[in-house]
């Protein structure tokens, strides 16, 4: 099965609302020629509505970077999934490993994100991935295993259609460290073999596996070549059109 790559952006806490636009704009003009591949924006909750306002008429997807998974209540400071449908997402990104290191996320609050964002009718890009102790103990797999079952735990074969995995070593991001595409496509076909385990091989064979950090122009179509590596999430270079549109062109070129 041929599956469609896609490209997101995690702009992480960057850009008020005025860079917002101007990004957007800039990453709609450059992409007008992209046919094939998916693209996602994941700006800040602020700039939600504004950087939908710039694509709107596109196929770039726009997505949030978190989500909460009360429906509404006394919550201060957080955002429903239905919330962030009504700015116009259709994605959002949960587990990222900023969130599990300095927010307390867990397999369990991940696992209901998950859950709260699917049944708000959003899709899921869900973020697994080993620290450095980690891989050099040589517990990769099981880290990963862990995360993924947890993340995915009660969740059907139908629900699977909107979940995106994210493998993001937590050593390559933002380090400038990228994993080498033998390691990416290595873990990358475990995460595949496992989801095989947990439904069947029509699920697995459909879901789509990015790859994070450390993502650059320089290193895009090396990873991407990779059989089990579906797209990219991208912190650093989605800041700007200039490194972000080449990674989004290295994948509709495959
Ligand atoms: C990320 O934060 O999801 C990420 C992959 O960041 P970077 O590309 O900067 O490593």
């Amino acid at each position: 099965m041929k599956r469609i790559k896609v490209i997101a952006g995690n702009w992480k806490m960057h850009n008020d609302n005025s860079a917002a636009q101007q990004l957007a704009s800039q990453i709609k003009i450059r992409t007008t020629d992209i046919k094939k591949t998916d693209i996602i924006l994941c700006p800040p909750f602020t700039a939600l509505t504004v950087v939908h306002d710039v694509i709107k008429d596109t196929r770039i997807g726009l997505g949030a970077q978190n989500v909460y998974w009360e429906k509404s209540g006394a919550f201060t400071g957080e955002l429903s999934a239905d919330m962030i449908k009504s700015s116009g997402a259709a994605y959002v990104i949960v587990g990222h490993s900023e969130r599990r290191q300095y927010f307390g996320e867990t397999d369990e609050t991940v696992n209901k994100r998950t859950k709260a964002a699917l049944e708000a009718g959003l899709k899921v890009i869900l973020c697994v991935g080993e620290s450095l102790d980690q891989r050099e103990s040589g517990i990769t797999a099981n880290v990963v295993e862990a995360q993924v079952t947890g993340g995915l735990s009660g969740l059907t074969s139908e629900q699977m259609e909107d979940i995106i995995i994210a493998y993001e070593p937590v050593w390559a991001i933002g380090t400038g460290k990228v994993a080498t595409p033998e390691q990416a496509q290595e873990v990358h076909a475990h995460i595949r073999g496992l989801v095989e385990k947990l439904y069947n091989s029509d699920v697995a064979a459909a879901l789509r596996i990015q790859y994070g950090g450390s993502v650059k122009p320089d290193n895009a179509d090396s990873l991407l070549s990779q059989p089990d590596i579906d797209g990219a999430l991208v912190g650093g270079a989605c800041l700007k059109a200039e490194t972000f549109v080449p990674i989004i062109q290295s994948a509709e070129k495959l």
